[in-house]
């Protein structure tokens, strides 16, 4: 008996076959929960159902995660072809590019609630949707990074809205628990993805994190699947509000300094 048998998973966040919430479809697939993906609009569709079929999914829907509507929309569709939901994977985080270049200091009003708009309040938006559909209890997980904690550059206000995202793991966690359901994050080493790719001094990023890392190396999307698998089945049922390191041990160094 395979791991996830049985359960339905939602993925939000799918771009293209190399973003994280891909790696994880496949990993609850390949355990056999029953997978759906969430893309962003329209202009994902082309890159996006073709990976559905890979996985047969009969749930792939567009939602704009800014829009109460389609979240509506996304939730009725989804207890309609699944009936109950045991999963939920967020991988989901945007920010103007003006507000990651240059100081944190002059990040515009409008660039924060942006930013704190699609990667934060999202996800308490697609859990309260996802809660009704969860009556026998169930796992929702997002993806977080280091800059939440210590300062890297270029991060800037994506820095604070990570901060705000791992205490909305911890404040969804207690409200849900009571319903059997498990919140948690993974705070994923860097990964080259469509977003992370345009992210300023991303290569050297990588490059510094494969030299420094205790693993000595940078970590792929497949092992953030696999830790997903982790948290999302019943290998992670004492967990919940916890935000679980998967950066080849990068987070533990109070010095980085290459070591030859
Ligand atoms: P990705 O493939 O580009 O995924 C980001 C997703 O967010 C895209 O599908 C994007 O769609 C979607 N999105 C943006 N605005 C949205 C909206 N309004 N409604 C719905 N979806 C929206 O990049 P990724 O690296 O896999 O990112 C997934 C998550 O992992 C993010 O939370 C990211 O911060 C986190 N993370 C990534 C790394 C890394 O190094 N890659 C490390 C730690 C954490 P569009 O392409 O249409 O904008």
């Amino acid at each position: 008996m395979r791991l996830l048998e049985g359960k339905t998973a939602l993925v939000f966040g799918v771009a293209n076959k190399h973003s994280l919430a891909w790696a994880i479809a496949q990993c609850l697939w390949e355990a056999g929960a029953d997978v759906g993906l969430s893309y962003a609009g329209d202009k994902l569709e082309r890159r996006v159902r073709p990976l559905a079929d890979e996985l047969g999914a009969r749930f792939v829907e567009p939602c704009d995660v800014t829009d109460d509507g389609q979240i509506e929309v996304v939730f009725d569709r989804a207890a309609q072809v699944f009936g109950h939901l045991d999963i939920l994977v967020h991988a989901i985080a945007y920010a103007e590019r003006d507000d990651l270049n240059g100081l944190y200091l002059d990040t515009s009003r409008a660039g924060f609630h942006t930013a704190m708009d699609i990667s934060v309040y999202s996800l308490v938006a697609l859990s309260r949707a996802a809660r009704p559909l969860m009556s026998r209890g169930g796992a929702i997980l997002t993806l977080t990074y280091y800059g939440a904690e210590k300062v890297i550059p270029h991060y800037n206000v994506m820095g604070a809205a990570k901060a705000a995202l791992e205490a909305s793991v911890r404040y969804l966690a207690a409200d849900l628990g009571p319903d059997g359901i498990r919140v948690n994050a993974i705070s994923a080493g860097p990964v080259k993805t469509l977003s992370a790719g345009a992210f300023m001094g991303f290569r050297d990023m990588l490059h510094h994190v494969g030299e420094c890392a205790p693993l000595r190396r940078s970590i792929s999307a497949t092992e953030v699947g696999k830790s997903a698998l982790y948290l999302l089945s019943d290998l992670g049922s004492g967990v919940t509000g916890e935000t679980l390191h998967v950066d080849a041990g990068y987070h533990i160094l109070g010095l980085t300094r290459p070591t030859g």
